[in-house]
């Protein structure tokens, strides 16, 4: 069985979900923020200001900056209530109203009297936005912890920002840790995008929809119809019950992961074919696939899970 994200109806549109302007504390004004990534062959971006009382709770109103060939989508980056570090959540949401309601977070220091980070991460979610775990090794996150954000649909498994700035960038094992207890929820590549430091083009998504439209590309977001990319590309992936075929741009290694320890690997040179015996990952009620490229460069794609009919 295909995997739908190929079947669905469309074509790809590069995005980056997170970023800064100098509605807090990025470099860029919104506009120039917009004009980098339109230049840099972007389809879309979020830009994903720190919703604070500080800045005033932005929700920036990128709409003029659409043309023709670039889109955006609003959001924000929510901070409300400490997690088990003591700190202030930090939850993106990808699709949010402009109207949006504050929290009652007047800095970024946490405080007893406002939303915790699950209630507003759900608020967001009931408000329609695709909601993201942020950077879980860099605000070290516990397993509890994301447990907790019941509302998110991804885990942002790629901070550019936070690889470039302090190396902790990924959050591969908080994502396997919840698809091991059986949370469906899919996964994304940022840049978390300030501009003050090299933190920009380095992480991004591929999504899947039939026209460069806000509201398409964040019901696709939400359904899970995208990919995540440092560089390389997915062109197809086909399951079976005891194999999966990848077509894919000139890579060194893919990868198969499911439950537990479960992996099986090809590596070679430009590898842009492969079929895959899926071993101990075929009794694993969840799969998902990893690109490695000459560069180191990696792209991950979502999830898919066991049914009576295949994987989907
Ligand atoms: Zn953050
Ligand atoms: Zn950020």
């Amino acid at each position: 069985m295909n995997q739908t994200l190929f079947d669905a109806p469309g074509r790809f549109y590069k995005g980056n979900l997170h970023t800064h302007s100098t509605l807090s504390d990025g470099v860029l004004s919104p506009q120039d923020v917009c004009l980098r990534y339109a230049d840099r062959g972007y389809d879309f971006i979020s830009l994903t200001d720190h919703f604070v009382g500080r800045f005033d709770y932005p929700i920036t109103d990128t709409t003029r900056m659409r043309t023709k060939n670039f889109t955006t989508i609003l959001g924000a980056e929510l901070h409300s209530g400490a997690n088990s570090a003591g700190e202030l959540w930090h939850i993106l949401a990808v699709g949010l109203p402009a109207d949006f309601a504050p929290s009652n977070t007047p800095t970024f220091q946490p405080r007893d009297d406002q939303e915790t980070g699950p209630q507003i991460a759900q608020r967001a979610a009931d408000a329609g936005a695709f909601v993201a775990i942020a950077h879980p090794h860099w605000s070290a996150l516990t397993e509890a912890d994301a447990r907790s954000l019941q509302a998110a649909h991804a885990v942002e498994v790629y901070n550019h920002g936070c690889d470039v700035e302090c190396d902790r960038g990924y959050g591969l094992q908080t994502l396997d840790t919840l698809l091991n207890e059986g949370r469906r929820v899919t996964l994304c590549a940022t840049d978390d995008a300030h501009f003050a430091t090299p933190d920009h083009f380095g992480g991004w998504v591929m999504v899947k929809a039939t026209d460069n439209d806000p509201d398409l590309l964040l019901d696709a977001l939400k359904q899970g119809h995208h990919y995540s990319s440092q560089g390389p590309d997915f062109h197809n992936i086909l399951w079976t019950d005891d194999e999966v075929t990848i077509e894919c741009s000139a890579v060194n290694s893919v990868t198969v992961q499911g439950r537990g320890s479960g992996t099986s690997q090809i590596v070679g040179d430009t590898l842009t074919r492969v079929t895959l015996p899926l071993g101990r990952v075929a009794s694993s009620p969840w799969a998902r696939i990893s690109l490695i490229d000459a560069k180191g460069k990696r792209a991950w794609s979502n999830p898919v899970w066991k049914t009576d009919d295949g994987w989907v």
